[in-house]
């Protein structure tokens, strides 16, 4: 059995709301730093960045699924071409550092379906993991150059935590609170292109040999 795993409107509604107290965060440190992407010479859209949840995965996929034919066929040979670089790369030892197949010209082309780590990088950002470890995000380059001209050194940070852990109770939801027993997602943008919206098959604990 191998059904796709679709979002029903609570889960879209709940996804899309942590994405906007993430975002609202967000803007509440820029400001605070005066910090923007405007005038910037860099384009994050090529770093390597990995994406971990079946939602988000399912999530993109609502809005590739509103491209016309010609448009989803142009964009799945982007990610074709940009999984054979980051191959390259990877073989070579190097991490991979190739334009996201859904940027074009600069600009994202489903900014709405955009996943989690697009929406938070940039400004410094902090986490409590479940083992109660804190990480401490710096921001990008170019944030980091504004906090330490800074007297203050830029106190403000975005606190991951609440929405991870609602993102995780999600997820585990979606899968039928069995999120232990599927495969663990851990895949570049253009992967989840490629291999299509995600479809769920019995969870690990469920097979029979
Ligand atoms: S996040 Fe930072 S490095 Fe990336 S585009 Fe914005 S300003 Fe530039
Ligand atoms: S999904 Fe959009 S914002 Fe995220 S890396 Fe790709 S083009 Fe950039």
């Amino acid at each position: 059995m191998n059904d796709e795993l679709e979002l029903s409107r609570a889960f879209v509604v709940e996804l899309e709301d942590i994405y906007e107290k993430l975002q609202q965060e967000y803007e509440q440190v820029a400001e605070e730093l005066d910090f923007s992407c405007s005038g910037c010479p860099d384009n994050c859209c090529d770093s390597y960045f990995l994406h971990h949840t079946y939602a988000e995965w399912a999530y993109l996929w609502i809005g590739v699924k509103q491209l016309d034919t010609a448009a989803r066929g142009r964009l799945i040979e982007r990610a074709k071409k940009y999984l054979s670089r980051c191959e390259k790369a990877l073989a070579a030892g190097e991490r991979p550092q190739v334009m996201c197949p859904l940027n074009e010209g600069g600009l994202c082309t489903l900014y709405r379906y955009r996943l989690l780590v697009c929406r938070t990088h940039g400004v410094p950002a902090v986490l409590k993991r479940p083992d109660g470890k804190r990480l401490n995000f710096p921001g990008c380059f170019r944030c980091q150059e504004i906090v330490e001209a800074r007297a203050d050194k830029g106190s403000g940070a975005v606190n991951r935590t609440p929405m991870l852990v609602r993102l995780a109770r999600l997820e585990n939801e979606l899968l039928g609170n069995k999120r232990d027993s599927y495969p663990r997602v851990k895949m570049t943008i253009a992967q989840m292109l490629v291999q299509g919206p995600p479809t769920l098959g019995r969870p690990h604990c469920d097979k029979r040999s």
